[in-house]
């Protein structure tokens, strides 16, 4: 076996698990978005804190682009929890997903490789 055969052996029994661990995983596709916090002042016309330069916060918003346009969504504390468990659950799906793509990249390159340099012997 060649150096590249047994690459490429160790990288697809890699990808296999990736495959079977992103199975198992949650994701959440249709929450393409993060978790921030901001300091905020408030709407209030006459608030004392605000006026002197203690805004809010930090509160909890959901940042995300609809049609192009960045939006933050308030989260109250019922769906806070919520919407961070998602999205911490769709950044290591992404994650996985990267690795997966990076594998499948490498693999094809020393595919395509071995089989160069078979058809120039
Ligand atoms: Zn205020």
């Amino acid at each position: 076996m060649t150096y590249t055969e047994s690459m490429i052996e160790c990288l697809e029994s890699n990808l296999m698990l990736l495959k079977e661990e992103l199975a198992c995983l949650d994701h959440y596709p249709e929450l393409t978005g993060t978790v921030i916090t901001k300091i905020v002042r408030c709407s209030r016309p006459n608030c004392a804190a605000c006026a002197a330069g203690f805004f809010h916060g930090p509160n909890v918003y959901y940042r995300y682009y609809e049609n192009g346009a960045l939006k933050d969504k308030y989260l109250g504390k019922k769906i806070r929890d919520e919407y961070i468990r998602k999205t911490e659950a769709n950044k290591k799906y992404d994650a996985v997903s990267a690795e997966i793509r990076e594998i499948e990249r490498e693999l094809e390159r020393l595919k395509t490789m071995g089989s160069k340099r078979r058809a120039n012997q």
